[in-house]
């Protein structure tokens, strides 16, 4: 059977899915794994398509001390037990830099061009690389595709990708790129048979997961997002702070004596819902908890995106549908009450049974703007890119393709 590999590798994991190609290039998600606990307590975990347990092993320290041991131990368990050869590799890299607007077939030279971008994704970027390196190393005949978290937010105009700062580091590559790209481009591809009537028209779309941004849509396209150089600002979201003030960052320096490397780890690991509670980063334990901190962070979020909601919304000139997705957006009815009810004065008004039920569409008959929960899918979203290039073509343009 012919297969797609989609590879999505972090700092001490890497996921995967295999999709069979069936016939008119459909994708049937086949098998999802992941082998977790990269250099600290490796593990291999895969099931088929129906939940099923296809693997549960774990492995000594020594055997998967970095990202392109694990690589070898998912493709060699892929190749020699499931006995899968996929015909291509696709991967999921966070930045393409300004160059990249769309998937590409990767070589040695797009490598090198990826690298340079190591700088502003450090700790994203080698990990991604990471396995698409080993696989050019060990089966260079097997065709990789790499895509990326900013290439659907490239249409942004020129005021939503500035800064106000010198032009020389704008050209540097000193941008608003914005992020979570894949599950945004998902979404644009499925509003047209969920809701045709305003797939085209005014639409924010909030990602609230461990990460969490916000991306506002017009003709399905992206016209600004809440992120910007980094995956760091916008929203406050597990571990990382959101909009933060630059001057509290000059303070940890000035005054805490950090160096950059721990600036680096305390705002992607120790902010957030984590550091704002001092209780959790996961949403559904602060929900549960009665502790003020944690009722305080909860708070935060549903303030912030309401917010930022309103910024979009500016982007906008308007709001034509509201969409929730990822972890805590399409599973946590209680934020998507709270967000609704900061969004009250632009006409947003749930239906609370529906939202109850986490049916589809979630706002009440009288809402001006209608609700929707659509869950995300971006290893589907990279399977597509992935087969489309595969055949020849340029990824297609979003507007004309099915997700199916
Ligand atoms: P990522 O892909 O960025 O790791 P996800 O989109 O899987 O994140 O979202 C993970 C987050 O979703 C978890 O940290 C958890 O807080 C939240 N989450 C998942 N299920 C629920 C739920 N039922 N209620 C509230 N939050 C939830």
């Amino acid at each position: 059977m012919d297969s797609i590999l989609v590879v999505n590798a972090g700092s001490s994991s890497v996921k995967f899915q295999v999709f069979a190609v069936e016939c008119e290039g459909r994708l049937r998600r086949t098998i999802k794994g992941q082998i977790d606990g990269i250099g600290s307590r490796p593990r291999l975990r895969a099931n088929g398509a129906g939940g099923d347990p296809m693997a549960d092993r774990a492995y000594p320290i020594e055997a998967v001390g970095d990202v392109p041991a694990a690589m070898e131990i998912a493709g060699a368990w892929l190749r020699n037990e499931v006995r899968i050869q996929p015909l291509a590799v696709g991967h999921r890299v966070v930045h393409g830099g300004p160059d990249f607007e769309r998937p590409v077939l990767v070589d040695h030279g797009v490598v090198a061009r990826l690298e340079r971008f190591v700088a502003l994704a450090p700790l994203h970027q080698p990990h991604n690389l990471a396995p698409i390196r080993s696989i050019l190393a060990g089966f260079p005949a097997v065709p990789q595709v790499a895509c990326f978290d900013t290439a659907f937010h490239r249409t942004h105009g020129p005021l939503a990708d500035h800064y106000a700062i010198p032009h020389q580091l704008h050209a540097e590559g000193v941008r608003r790129y914005g992020f979570h790209g894949l599950s945004y481009e998902y979404i644009s591809r499925s509003l047209p048979q969920i809701a045709p009537a305003i797939a085209k028209r005014r639409v924010i779309v909030a990602h609230l997961g461990s990460g969490a941004s916000m991306c506002a849509m017009k003709e399905g396209l992206s016209v600004e997002s809440t992120m910007g150089f980094t995956a760091l600002d916008g929203l406050p979201m597990g571990t990382r702070p959101g909009q933060l003030d630059p001057g509290v960052v000059l303070y940890l320096i000035s005054e805490k004596g950090m160096t950059a490397a721990k600036v680096q780890d305390f705002l992607y690991r120790d902010c957030g819902l984590k550091g704002l509670s001092g209780v959790s980063n996961d949403m559904r334990e602060l929900e549960a908890s009665t502790d003020p901190q944690a009722k305080l962070a909860v708070d935060y979020f549903t303030y912030r995106i309401g917010l930022n909601a309103g910024m979009l919304a500016a982007a906008l000139q308007g709001l034509d549908a509201f969409v929730f997705t990822a972890g805590i957006g399409e599973n946590s009815s209680g934020i998507r009450v709270r967000v609704a009810e900061r969004l009250g004065w632009l006409g947003v008004a749930l239906d609370a049974a529906a939202n109850d039920r986490h049916s589809r569409l979630i706002s009440a008959k009288s809402s001006l703007v209608p609700v929707y929960v659509i869950p995300t899918d971006e290893e589907l979203m990279i399977a597509q890119h992935t087969l489309s290039l595969l055949m020849g073509g340029q990824s297609p343009n979003p507007r004309n393709e099915r997700v199916s």
